[in-house]
């Protein structure tokens, strides 16, 4: 039987102790206290418990049904996303004139996602595309296909997906070869084969609409010449002309062409639908302007990466819970010292120090995720501002995190998974205890929206240079404020001074990689990941650093003593990786490009 308790308490401590998230969001203009806030996360948290998590096991040993071009869903699963739509739990951050409660991006981003993935990952990811979808075609869609759309997409009615990947191009978009011919009445027909399109056909919803990337004739070369298009699965049923203005929300039988021709079989989450879908001649209209595909499909991207990092973070924390939950009860050995409970068997494995080090490296990690997490997503807000300063110090943030959250979130999350498998032993691979899922589950988050070796390719190529390095700099402010304001104060010294070091050790790295990085490129790419790791870390010290400063202040609270204890945990026994990172970083691309081929 799984367990979960989503984390509100910790929640709470983030968003009102160390972050002022409500202050920020009301300046920004959201009708949001924080009374309201628990009241969300609470309800979320029922209903997702409720709901969500009892099919969860469910979904993965029924998976779905492929017959003749439809896919049809446990039925469990469609009751659930109904209930949940029904509920508003599927709208809360679309915009109140589309039928949502409008709340703000970080409990959406962070939140919902993360309650959302632990309790069913398969199900989660479905409103988390038909969001994604949303909210490029409110941006930058045309009025009327935003009037036609987005009501329906934002109740859940209808879904949304992202159709990038084809069977030759996967990293490589550039060379994708989907067309889109241009009408007369300023519709386009698309034609083209993508893969792995995630619920590309399925029977939860009354339509799909698909955001396809595809090249109009004449485009350039590469992913200049991309643009994007909204295809949906059916048509308006009195549709005639590319016009949306006026016509019914009544669908045609027949769909535009759109077909899918098989579902994969694969390692995780089998309640998603990974679907190859042919478009044939499909009806599709443009979003955005022309050959600017790429970019907006980046803005819905960088989103997904986002949630993909939740994702991680999600499961690794319902791992974590069941394999203590589990631990708890266990008995096997006796503590090294001596029997702590003589009258039993056996002592509980929690005597033993490598079990706790298994599930402190996973609490701690999970920790301070959440709370880099809770950053990011009150930045994602930010980055909205009406105060342009504000606004452009987010957006730069928000860029330099969104491959960190993706890539060092569900690294370290596909560890804990296996290393909460590894401390219930034997029960950890069986099937009952559901750790096993969440190990599977899990581990398409380091794959999927770009793999983790390319975030660390666009943190260490790109981010870091980006605006003239400004996004760095960005950083650096508060970072260099924290580590000044606590540097004579005894208590703190355990933790301002590796995080200090971690500081300068990662300016000097940055310097590093963009120097030897343009003399030659391999070595930036050999160091890329960890780099990567070595920034998650930092960022990850920073947090730790900031909640143990909050804690000592309030020792004796049993909350805030497990936070500077799993503070130290982190400091000691995590934080250290860093120098080893460095050094494989400094030890440059030989070792990796002199290795002849021809000897793999
Ligand atoms: C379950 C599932 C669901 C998915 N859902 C969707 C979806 O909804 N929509 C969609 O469009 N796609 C989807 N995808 C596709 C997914 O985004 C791609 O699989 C992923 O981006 C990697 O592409 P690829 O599989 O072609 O690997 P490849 O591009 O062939 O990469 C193979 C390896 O080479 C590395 N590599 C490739 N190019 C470079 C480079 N330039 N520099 C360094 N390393 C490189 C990669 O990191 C990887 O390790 C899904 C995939 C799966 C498995």
């Amino acid at each position: 039987m799984v367990e979960y308790n989503a984390p509100i308490r910790d929640y709470d401590f983030l968003f009102n102790e160390m972050f002022d998230a409500i202050p920020i969001a009301q300046r920004l203009g959201y009708d949001f206290d924080s009374d309201f806030l628990s009241m969300l996360t609470e309800g979320w948290a029922d209903h997702a418990k409720e709901v969500w998590l009892p099919i969860n096991q469910l979904g993965d040993r029924e998976g779905l049904k492929f017959n003749e071009g439809r896919i049809s869903m446990p039925p469990e699963f469609k009751s659930a996303y109904n209930s949940s739509r029904e509920g508003g739990w599927l709208s809360a951050a679309c915009k109140p004139e589309h039928g949502g409660m409008g709340v703000p991006v970080f409990f959406q981003a962070v939140t919902w996602a993360e309650i959302g993935t632990s309790t069913n990952m398969a199900m989660s990811v479905l409103p988390a595309l038909t969001l994604g979808v949303y909210d490029v075609l409110i941006e930058h869609g045309e009025k009327a296909l935003v009037d036609y759309f987005a009501t329906h997409l934002a109740s859940g009615e209808w879904s949304g997906t992202m159709c990038l990947t084809e069977p030759h191009a996967g990293t490589d978009l550039g060379i994708i070869s989907t067309k889109a011919i241009p009408q007369d009445d300023g519709t386009y027909r698309v034609t083209g084969t993508k893969i792995f399109i995630t619920y590309g056909e399925h029977d939860m919803t009354d339509n799909i609409v698909h955001l396809v990337l595809a090249k109009t004739p004449g485009a350039p070369e590469g992913t200049k010449g991309i643009s994007l298009f909204l295809v949906p699965k059916f048509l308006p049923s009195d549709w005639e002309s590319g016009e949306l203005v006026g016509i019914s929300h009544e669908l045609c039988a027949d769909d535009n062409g759109v077909s899918c021709s098989g579902s994969e079989e694969k390692m995780g989450i089998h309640a998603s639908p990974t679907c190859v879908m042919n478009f044939d001649d499909s009806v599709g209209w443009r979003v955005g302007e022309l050959n600017t595909g790429m970019a907006l499909m980046f803005q819905m991207m960088n989103q997904e990466r986002l949630a993909t990092g939740m994702m991680g973070l999600g499961l690794a924390e319902i791992a974590y819970q069941n394999s203590l939950a589990w631990a708890k009860d266990r008995r096997q050995g006796r503590d090294l010292k001596g029997p702590q409970d003589p009258n039993e068997e056996a002592d509980n494995i929690l005597v033993h120090p490598d079990v706790r080090r298994m599930l402190l490296e996973a609490k701690v990690n999970n920790e301070g995720c959440r709370a880099l997490a809770a950053w990011t997503g009150i930045l994602l807000d930010q980055m909205h501002s009406d105060d342009l300063e504000e606004a452009e110090l987010a957006t730069a943030l928000v860029a330099l995190f969104t491959p960190i959250v993706k890539a060092h979130f569900t690294d370290v999350a596909c560890e804990t998974a296996s290393t909460c498998m590894q401390v219930m032993g034997g029960a950890g691979y069986c099937t009952e205890y559901g750790v096993e899922q969440f190990y599977r589950d899990v581990r398409i988050s380091k794959i999927w929206e770009g793999t983790n070796g390319i975030q660390a390719l666009d943190l260490a190529g790109r981010k870091i240079t980006q605006n003239m390095g400004k996004n760095l700099r960005y950083l650096m402010w508060p970072l260099t404020e924290f580590i000044e304001e606590n540097r004579d104060i005894p208590d703190m010294s355990e933790f301002n001074k590796p995080l200090h070091q971690g500081v300068r050790g990662l300016q000097q790295l940055t310097l590093l990689m963009i120097a030897e990085g343009q003399a030659n490129p391999h070595f930036l790419a050999s160091g890329a990941t960890d780099y990567c790791r070595y920034f998650g870390n930092v960022l990850l010290a920073y947090m730790w650093a900031k909640m143990a400063k909050i804690s000592i202040e309030k020792i004796g609270d049993p909350f805030y003593d497990a936070k500077l204890a799993s503070a130290r945990f982190f400091f000691k026994r995590i934080f250290p990786e860093t120098v080893s990172l460095a050094a494989k970083i400094q030890s440059g691309h030989k070792t990796v490009m002199e290795f002849p081929t021809e000897m793999f």
